[in-house]
Formats: structure tokens, sequence, C-alpha cells
């Protein structure tokens, strides 16, 4: 049996949307793209929402419409996909890491007001794997020292903390749809934000530096081509009106995973909600106990047709952070040995029991084999 590691939940609904862009003739900036974005406004409660070609490029709007330069410190996760550290480096901006829990996997509240200096400007929040962060300590801790919060919630599409949806808490959240995350326009990403400065401003930078409304051929600041395509926002609208329905399925999935975990006794330790909060399930994550030999597991899985793979490395080992920085080995010790101990499994909305059994079980033999 062969089972991937995550794979799209495309129906006929998407596939309807995307032959209308065809026919329409109108391929960008048309009515899928307004009602793509539309829907988020609505879903998720915010004023405005500028859907991007990436949530890389929607983090690094972010932090461009808030006018974050060379100088500035961020305070952030290391244990996180490499673009919400990458998105202060393309404007100089230092990414300044703290430890995170070991049990949430989200950065250390405790750790954020000890490094904050005259020059922090804001932090960079990701809530890692659809985990919300403690959003009450953040932005207390915020308000206190007047920073400002960024969002990354691409792995957190329809996660609440106390009942509010992350990415609508700071002043901008992301969202992200790459083909692995809980809906997909194969490419693409969303900036949320009740602000209409910092929503006119994305959409320029999105849109080669033209202001809403200028003439095509204006250019009133440095702008890049983040656009999404109405392709892509047809793809979304598909899959947001399905969001409801995805985000269940996937819950569903990972409560199977729990009970087969804990029928077949695996020494391994997985995400559980925090009080307070709703999880959204972007992968499935076990930490595999201290010693085992994490490649030789995931070799054995793969040899039962079970796809699986590293998941996090901690972003201040990479080499541009190491020699911009000087981060090293010991920095982080909760991420690193986090990092070193993680493993994802196949997870998707369409998975099925017989195959939930199957990995679980090959995973059982595995940790046996290391024994
Ligand atoms: C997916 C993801 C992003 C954005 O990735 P893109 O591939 O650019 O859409 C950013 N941050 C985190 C934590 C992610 O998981």
């Amino acid at each position: 049996m062969l089972v991937p590691l995550s794979k799209p939940d495309i129906t006929a609904l998407e596939k309807k949307y995307v032959m209308q862009v065809l026919s329409s003739g109108q391929l960008s900036f048309g009515d899928k793209l307004r009602r793509f974005e539309q829907c988020f406004c609505d879903t998720f409660g915010v004023s405005y929402t500028a859907a991007m070609n990436s949530g890389t490029s929607a983090l690094h709007a972010a932090v461009k419409a808030l006018g974050l330069q060379a100088g500035d410190e961020v305070i952030t996760t290391p244990y996180s996909f490499v673009a919400s550290g990458n998105c202060l480096l393309f404007e100089g901006v230092k990414p300044v890491f703290v430890d995170i829990d070991p049990d949430t996997f989200n950065i250390d509240t405790a750790l954020i007001e000890p490094a904050i200096t005259p020059n922090t400007k804001a932090i960079l929040v990701v809530h890692v794997f659809g985990q919300p962060c403690d959003m009450d300590k953040i932005n207390a801790i915020a308000e206190r020292h007047k920073l400002f919060i960024i969002e990354d919630a691409c792995e957190a599409i329809g996660a609440t903390w106390k009942g509010k949806p992350v990415g609508t808490i700071g002043e901008m959240g992301i969202f992200a749809f790459y083909p692995n995350k809980q809906i997909t326009t194969g490419e693409g990403g969303v900036l949320l934000t009740n602000n209409e400065r910092y929503y006119n401003l994305a959409c320029s930078l999105r849109n080669q530096g033209r202001d809403p409304g200028s003439d095509w051929l204006t250019h009133d600041r440095i702008g890049y081509n983040y656009r999404m395509s109405d392709l892509q926002a047809a793809v979304g609208l598909g899959q947001m009106e399905r969001l409801h329905t995805i985000l269940g399925k996937r819950a569903r999935a990972a409560a199977r995973y729990e009970r087969l975990i804990a029928k077949a006794g695996l020494p391994v330790k997985t995400l559980k909600p925090l009080p307070g909060s709703t999880m959204s399930w972007f992968v499935f994550i076990v930490k595999l106990p201290e010693g085992v030999d994490r490649m030789s597991v995931i070799e054995s899985l793969a040899q039962e047709g079970v796809q699986s793979k590293p998941y996090f490395p901690s972003i201040h080992l990479f080499p541009v952070y190491r020699s911009l920085y000087g981060y090293q080995p010991g920095d982080f010790p909760v991420s690193e040995n986090t990092s070193e101990r993680t493993i994802a499994i196949p997870f998707y909305s369409t998975i099925t029991l017989k195959e939930q059994a199957h990995v679980i079980k090959s995973l059982g033999e595995a940790l046996k084999g290391e024994k």
C-alpha cells in the first residue's frame, strides 16, 4: 500500500470555477479574485483581504507595509518553515529568535520580553502545525512594549484562540495555499487586515507599486509582481466554499490517528490543542522518543510504502542565518531537540482509516526495530 505524505482535495466545484475563468477571457483581476478575497472577509470577519501568489509574498508585503527596515529587530520562532524568517531577511530586518515550548512547539511566551531591545519593532508569531499561540500573553506583551504583531497563520486557517480566528488578531495575518496546506490554490497566499493603510500598501506592493486607482503605468513605489491569477482564485474560491467540510475531515483524521496510536501504545508524542483553542490540522506530527534514529524510522516507513519527512529543521541553523547573525547549535536547545525528533506522517482530508492503520502499524514496526 502506497500512502503519500499529502494530497490536495479537489472536486468538480473547483474545476467548474476554473473553466468559468477560462471561458470568461479575464484571467487576472477578475470576478473570481474579487469573490475569493470577499470570502475571507466574510468568513473571518476582517475588513480587508489581499490575495497574492504565495504565502511568502504576503509575509514580505506585511513586513514592508509596517515599514520595517535594516536596523529593526523582530522577535520570532526558530521552529517554523523558513519563509517566516526569510521575509525579515528580505528587508535586512534582524530575526531575533527565542526558543519554543516543548509541548506546543510554538514560541515560548516567557522568553519574549527578555529578548526585547530598543530596536524591537514587532513580534512575528507562527501558529505552527495549526496550533494557535497563546495570543493573550502575546497581545499583552505587544501592548506593553508598543510592538506590532504579524501572524504567520499559513498553517492554521480556521484555528481559533478564545473563539477568535487566528490571522485576525495581530495587525496583519497571512494564510498560504501551497498544495500541502489545508486548502490550496496551487500556489498562493492572502494577507488579512482591518487597517486600510496596510491593505492599500499591500495591494500596491503586489501590483508593481501602483497605488489603488493609479494608472497602469504609474508606479508610486518599488513594487513586485505578487499577484494571484484568477485561475488560482477560482480553485481557492471552490476550496473556501468547502473549507468547513475540509477542516472537519482533517480533524476526524487526526482523531483517528490519536486513537490508533493510543491503541498500539506507541511511545510517541502528538499535538494536543491548548485549552481555549481549536486547532486546524495542517500536518500530523509525531515526536519520536529521545535516542531513536529518525532517518532509519523514515527509511523503514518508506519500505512499507509510507511517506514521511523530518519536519521542521530549526531556521537559525541554516547557513545564511549563521553567517549573518552568528546563530549556532545550542542557541535554542528545545527547538533543536524538537527538530531532531519530529516527523510528519501521511495526512490529508481524504485519507482513509485503512491507510492510517497501515501507517501506524508500520510506525510501530519501525520503532520496534529501533530498540
Ligand atoms: C507554507 C508556509 C508559508 C508560506 O509558504 P509559500 O510556499 O510561500 O506559500 C509561510 N510560513 C509557514 C510557517 C508556512 O508553513
